[in-house]
């Protein structure tokens, strides 16, 4: 909250105002403006109606300024949130950036999931992601192998060491996923799936929260407050693109302001998504590094065993050679591996 001053306010004024807000065991900052003089109001409940300060002499115009989205705020938690996963992998904050490496959907070839995944952890990558259970926009395609594919994912784990991501998109579908996840997806689609959010912050997995296609960053922080406020406080965010008018060349414009914006207004980590951001294989990794630049805590990247063939999303995907040559590259900028020094 700000107290605006009346420009000919008397020094009593402003002293009647301080004392009044101090009476409340809240503290002020006196900014005094070329022409106007601001006192804001620190501390985190205002038990008091704004009216009776709104009435004192000298008093111009008192004005709410607290962000609606309390808890993921860095007014209410400036410490970054660090989100810790059960093999000592973290993501937020300082930690180094996560890679988070998969096919966009898991398929019958458990095989071609594990090339994946070997190469994802010969890379130091710490994720595995891949849907089981798919939003597709035509319910013609491909649904996903729902169970099996977290079996398969879970394998994949079990072989490989890494981390499962994968996708929730029904309240009804959390208690399964949960079984073989170590991070639930929230998909683009679902951001704004109330009950969804406040399923999963009822629950004790962490939470990757992806941005909605055409949702502002108010509504994306706002989402994550359903997840916070239901009781879970392991939240990462994803840019992922939003809807661009221009499709030609890139399938959403990704927003890469959007990770240093959200990383000054909250604690919460975030991480980029190139691959749905731009649909385009060429741009993943310049995109991935710019996204890295500019304080992303970690990249999702969809790679496939063969693109060629893949049931979704192939255009988009990486190789297994072309991933491990965007990953070389990662690394390094990461600080991750030295390739020259070769201290892998
Ligand atoms: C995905 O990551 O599998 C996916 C479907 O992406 P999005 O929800 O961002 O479209
Ligand atoms: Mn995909």
């Amino acid at each position: 909250m700000i107290v605006i001053m009346e420009h000919d306010a008397t020094s009593e004024q402003v002293d009647k105002v301080v004392k009044f807000i101090e009476k409340q065991n809240l503290k002020v900052q006196i900014n005094n403006g070329e022409t106007l003089k601001v006192i804001a109001v620190i501390g985190d409940k205002c038990n008091f109606n704004p009216n009776l300060l709104a009435s004192l002499d000298g008093v111009r115009e008192v004005q709410k300024i607290q962000e609606p989205y309390k808890l993921v705020s860095r007014i209410s938690h400036p410490k970054d949130t660090i989100v810790k996963f059960p093999n000592g992998v973290k993501i937020g904050g300082l930690e180094k950036p996560v890679l988070i490496v998969g096919p966009c959907t898991v398929e019958q070839d458990i095989e071609g999931l594990l090339k994946v995944a070997y190469a994802a952890k010969e890379m130091g990558c710490h994720f595995l992601r891949g849907g089981a259970f798919k939003p597709r926009t035509s319910p013609y395609d491909f649904q996903g192998l729902e169970e099996k594919g977290l079996q398969y994912l879970a394998q994949a784990r079990e072989k490989t060491g890494l981390l499962v991501v994968t996708e929730v998109m029904d309240t009804m579908d959390i208690a399964l996923i949960s079984k073989y996840a170590d991070l639930l997806q929230v998909g683009a689609r679902n951001m704004q799936n109330f009950k969804l959010l406040k399923a999963l912050g009822r629950q004790k997995k962490p939470v990757l929260l992806k941005r909605g296609p055409a949702a502002t960053i108010k509504e994306f922080l706002l989402a994550a407050e359903y997840i916070l406020s239901s009781g879970n406080p392991n939240v990462i965010l994803c840019e992922r693109g939003v809807k661009t008018y221009d499709t030609q060349f890139s399938r959403n414009i990704l927003d890469v302001a959007a990770v240093s914006i959200i990383r000054k207004y909250s604690h919460l980590p975030i991480i980029v998504d190139p691959s749905h951001a731009t649909g385009k294989k060429y741009l993943i990794e310049p995109m991935s590094k710019a996204s890295l630049v500019a304080g992303a805590h970690g990249v999702m990247i969809e790679v496939h065993h063969n693109p060629d063939i893949a049931m979704c999303d192939g255009a988009q995907s990486l190789s297994v050679e072309q991933f491990k040559n965007t990953a070389k590259v990662l690394n390094k900028l990461i600080g991750r591996i030295d390739y020259d020094n070769k201290n892998l």
